[in-house]
């Protein structure tokens, strides 16, 4: 068969060499050791925790290494796409602060524009490139042109899954396959053109010359040395409307793009044979791999499984609308990413999270487990560690755009809302009050008449005339201008003329000789300024709100 004459025969559009294409894409100039890396989505949805959690490995692993992190759009499936997918994941990843630094991007005007030398970053824009790469393994007699149709291919398929379902042999089966696949081996040039002349449909296979018996060993930068078995199945690299299967278009892909690492879910581990086969004919030098472990979710039963489309948190732009802060979600996702990184965090409190010293050797291998309870927990200490006005302005812009109310509040008087904020903050051990923005409105609600209610439940064990003496009392020698000791030593009096232990140590030597004790003062007081028992300290409190506001209250719980 001359093989140069069934390429020509195959794609005669294609006049593009191979050298020509390799010109087009040099070699990049990056440091020694940079690292090249590629998030590479589909446009068939929102972005998942997995993705995400792959995104920030590329990254980071570019960044940290003075090296290029690009974005690529897979949109090689148009029947799945869905309108709009792009311009979303890429405002999730902006939101999240996963920058790149080549790819598909967004301009100000909300338009998609490329940015980066080694494009077009959109597969359904690169068909030239596929082609070419296509008519040199026809012509070297590595691929094939195969005009099976659908029905016979799915006849194929359908034998393969009734062995199954009956439970015979499956070799039976795969050995059909293999039979049926090696007659479509077999043609002549005149059969081909005769199809052609046809107009009848056809797709490129590779002609695989695998034995699965035998096994190569392959490195990958997360699951270790593995064992690979060669491939012996002729995949599709174009379907029969020119477009490339995921297969031809990452090898392809990432050898122009020149991606040095690749960085995708462990899904595609066992399509490995195919791309070791793939840039072996095609002559490329093959990426270093990162198969990154599943992301997992503890079930009703305490077992372990996927996190699941469907599933709380699993769509990134969930945490926006839940109220976690995005520096959160990251950091979350770090001390999934490395086991190490809360010791390093907390050995280095001043520093940014971008800081640390990323490792893939610290990667999970396999079942990575996500749990909103850590996930809390990384959070209210993040938010813990930010100033007031971080704070202010994270939560306002949260607010804006999920409580218009307390967005309102916050806004007519910014001084209050951050001096609100401060409180406790700052400190060695800072408080611990808000997990996500949709903690501000309770926590900082009763601030606000608008928003400030009473519970009175706390206040059911004690005597009323109690509670409404100790009040009248407060008033009668409240002053604003009262440093705290001396605010604190008068409310103690107050303790004193009602026969409650104003000396904790007294009180708990013999309880039953008092009423009660200063705390319990406290408490009637602070339900009355702030509604509930657990609020940030009192003579804060009193101070933020005025003392119109504080009397007003007080006065109000009195009667
Ligand atoms: N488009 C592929 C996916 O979404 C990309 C896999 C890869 O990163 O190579 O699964």
């Amino acid at each position: 068969m001359d093989y140069q004459a069934l390429a020509e025969l195959l794609f005669p559009n294609i006049t593009a060499t191979v050298d020509e294409i390799e010109a087009r894409y040099p070699a990049r100039d990056l440091p020694e050791g940079a690292k090249v890396t590629r998030f590479a989505p589909s446009p068939t949805g929102f972005v998942h925790f997995g993705g995400m959690y792959q995104a920030v490995v590329d990254e980071r692993l570019a960044h940290q290494s003075g090296g290029i992190f690009y974005l690529r759009i897979e949109d090689t499936d148009g029947q799945r796409e869905i309108k709009g997918a792009v311009e979303a994941l890429i405002r999730t990843l902006s939101a999240y602060g996963v920058s790149y630094d080549e790819g598909i991007k967004l301009d100000e005007n909300g338009t998609l524009t490329e940015v980066g030398a080694y494009g077009p970053y959109k597969q359904s824009q690169r068909a030239e490139l596929y082609h070419v790469f296509a008519k040199k393994l026809v012509a070297e007699g590595k691929a094939y042109p195969c005009f099976s149709t659908e029905e016979e291919l799915e006849e194929i398929q359908a034998t393969d899954k009734k062995a199954e379902i009956k439970n015979t042999d499956w070799h039976v089966a795969a050995e059909q396959k293999r039979a049926a696949m090696l007659a479509g081996r077999q043609f002549t040039m005149d059969e081909v053109k005769a199809h052609l002349a046809n107009g009848d449909p056809f797709v490129i296979r590779i002609l695989a010359n695998g034995d699965p018996e035998k096994k190569t060993k392959f490195t990958d930068q997360v699951k270790g040395t593995l064992e690979v078995p060669e491939n012996d199945e002729d995949f599709v690299l174009l379907k029969s409307d020119g477009i490339p299967t995921y297969h031809f278009a990452h090898a392809v892909d990432d050898h122009l793009m020149k991606t040095t690492h690749v960085i995708r879910g462990e899904d595609w581990l066992p399509s490995l044979p195919k791309h070791i086969m793939l840039f072996n004919y095609l002559g490329f030098r093959m990426p270093k791999y990162l198969h990154t472990a599943q992301i997992l979710k503890t079930d009703e039963n305490g077992g372990k499984k996927k996190l699941s489309k469907r599933d709380m948190g699993a769509k990134m732009d969930d945490y926006r609308s839940m109220g976690y802060a995005t520096e959160c979600v990251w950091e979350y996702l770090l001390t999934l990413l490395n086991s190490n990184f809360e010791e390093w965090h907390m050995q280095n409190p001043e520093k940014s999270y971008l800081d640390f010293p990323f490792n893939i050797k610290k990667m999970a291998v396999s079942g990575c487990l996500f749990d909103f309870t850590k996930l809390n927990d990384v959070s209210k200490n993040v938010l813990s560690r930010m100033t007031a006005d971080e704070i202010y302005e994270k939560a306002l812009d949260w607010a804006q755009e999920y409580d218009t109310e307390l967005y309102r509040v916050m806004a007519e008087d910014p001084q209050k809302a951050k001096a609100i904020f401060a409180i406790g903050r700052g400190g060695k051990k800072p408080r611990k009050d808000l997990c996500t923005w949709q903690d501000v409105r309770p926590y900082i609600g009763f601030f606000y008449d608008c928003f400030f209610s009473v519970d009175r439940a706390p206040l059911a064990r004690f005597d009323a005339a109690d509670i409404r003496s100790a009040c009248t009392q407060f008033l009668q020698t409240y002053s604003p201008e009262d440093e705290m000791n001396i605010w604190f030593d008068k409310i103690k009096a107050i303790a004193d003329t009602l026969g409650f232990a104003s000396d904790m140590k007294a009180y708990k030597a013999n309880p039953e000789a008092f009423r009660g004790n200063v705390a319990d003062i406290s408490m009637f007081l602070r339900i009355a300024v702030c509604g509930k028992e657990n609020a940030p300290d009192l003579y804060t409190v009193m101070h933020i709100l005025g003392e119109e506001t504080t009397r007003a209250r007080i006065e109000a719980l009195i009667a």
